[in-house]
């Protein structure tokens, strides 16, 4: 980002435009919607500027600016039309210490004014670096149409009683106070009864928020997916909104985590490799006290929180301590590694059943039923198998399993770093150790993926023949 939004506060600052043509007055129109002093120079003015000049509006000096004009203005606008003007303005305006804007010069100008959707005290600024002005103004028409025109009137109505809303006291009780008012209450008020029914709808609902005990918190689980923020449900991204507290996982990927809501504490609660890590115990008590004090808690675990999540220790420590929750269940990463190489997880004639498991769990490697896996027309999906990939290999080896069988590697799927290796069980271990495979991954035992079973059989047949040489 080159270009910083602010809002600048305008009142009775000094605004100097240089130039009172056409250009000058696009520009004038937006400042005109300020509390500033605008002073404008330019010969030949156009009659709209004149017309501002008599009703007292601007300060209008018929000829071109010169040094010394632009003294103590905050603002300097070269609007001129002509870029040798432009540039010898923009001079004046620079030795005043003003910050400089030529118009329709990005490469010159010191601040560049965005598109803006105006619902006074709402205002949408659009800025694209001056790279796709088309893409602002699109983006302008769009949210012109989708705020209401009333959008403002509710804002002045409402900034009036943000006094009185303070009493409220708690954060929550506020936050859902005015939720009510700007997001349904408000302007089917305004509606019925103009100005008048708003402010009665302001104190009926500050009342109401008045005796409204504080409700005791809960904890919403919720499933962030494999890390496409694209792949998450739209109940987590409400619950993500809605938020006061969000403990998540380490692999929750930061784009998800920048959906809570501003306000929001965020506490991750992941191993953080060999240094500090939490135990479960922490995260409970954590989940817990913050649940305890009223707040909204969103436990967000990747993929789906019921798989591999320890989603039931969490949920018996809830109820042990008497807090409600809800699970919101997400896309677990073996259905996006699946996606991502053109598979299913089950198919009609390959494998009517999948196992979902685990390479590691509390002791170790984690221990299966190898010689039900062994068998022909098995398929899985091993999460947290890396590691374990000698061990599994050769568990299933053991237990009679084709080396042959396809095992496919999915890292970080559907992320922008995903990887794909397509290997044989025999070959695993030395498949992950060449592509050094190090991120999240899932194992997709018995699935290989599409089109690639004949190159497979390709390898497998010149793995045996040089094995029989
Ligand atoms: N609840 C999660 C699993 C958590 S256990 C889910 O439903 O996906 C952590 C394991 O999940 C990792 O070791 C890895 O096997 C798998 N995993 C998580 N995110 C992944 C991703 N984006 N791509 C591949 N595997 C992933």
């Amino acid at each position: 980002m080159r270009h910083f939004p602010v809002f600048v506060n305008l009142d009775g600052r000094r605004v100097v435009v240089s130039g009172a043509g056409e250009t000058a007055v696009a520009k004038l129109r937006l400042l005109l919607k300020t509390r500033a002093r605008i002073s404008v120079f330019g010969g030949d003015p156009e009659p709209l500027v004149r017309q501002w000049a008599a009703d007292g509006r601007i300060t209008l000096t018929e000829r071109p600016i010169e040094t010394g004009d632009a003294l103590c203005a905050s603002l300097f606008y070269a609007a001129n039309d002509d870029a040798d003007e432009d540039a010898r303005a923009a001079s004046i305006g620079h030795r005043a210490s003003a910050l400089v804007n030529i118009v329709d010069n990005l490469e010159d100008s010191q601040f560049i004014t965005p598109a803006i959707v105006d619902r006074d005290p709402v205002t949408v600024a659009i800025g694209t670096e001056g790279a796709a002005p088309v893409l602002a103004r699109k983006i302008k028409a769009d949210l012109e149409e989708r705020l209401p025109a009333s959008l403002g009137l509710l804002a002045r109505i409402g900034q009036a009683f943000r006094a009185r809303a303070d009493m409220l006291g708690d954060s929550k009780k506020r936050r859902a106070f005015w939720t009510k008012f700007y997001f349904g209450a408000g302007d089917r008020a305004l509606k019925a009864g103009g100005e008048e029914a708003v402010r009665a709808t302001l104190e009926t609902l500050f009342t109401d928020g008045i005796e409204t005990r504080q409700g005791p918190g809960s904890v919403t689980f919720v499933g962030a997916g494999p890390g496409d923020p694209e792949l998450l449900t739209l109940k987590a991204r409400n619950a993500l909104h809605e938020a006061d507290v969000v403990l998540h996982d380490r692999l929750v990927p930061q784009p998800i985590i920048e959906l809570a809501r501003r306000e929001a504490i965020i506490v991750e609660t992941g191993k953080k490799g060999f240094g500090e890590a939490w135990k479960q115990d922490d995260i409970n008590a954590l989940m817990i006290d913050h649940a305890d004090k009223g707040a909204h808690v969103v436990r967000l675990k990747s993929g789906d929180p019921a798989v591999f999540g320890r989603l039931e220790e969490e949920l018996d420590a809830l109820d042990e301590a008497g807090i409600g929750f809800e699970i919101v269940p997400g896309i677990t990463s073996a259905s996006a590694a699946v996606a991502s190489i053109g598979r299913s997880l089950t198919r009609r004639g390959r494998n009517a059943s999948l196992r979902i498991i685990t390479g590691h769990d509390a002791e170790g490697f984690a221990d299966h039923d190898w010689r039900a896996l062994a068998r022909p027309g098995e398929a899985a999906a091993i999460y947290m198998g890396i590691k374990a990939a000698s061990f599994l290999r050769g568990r299933l080896l053991m237990h009679g399993a084709d080396a042959e069988t396809p095992v496919t590697v999915v890292e970080n799927a559907s992320r922008a770093d995903q990887r794909v290796v397509a290997a044989t069980l025999g070959a695993l271990p030395d498949a992950l150790t060449d592509a050094g495979i190090t991120g999240p991954a899932v194992l997709l035992y018995g699935i290989a993926p599409r089109g690639t079973e004949a190159a497979l059989a390709t390898v497998a047949q010149s793995h045996q023949e040089a094995e029989a040489v």
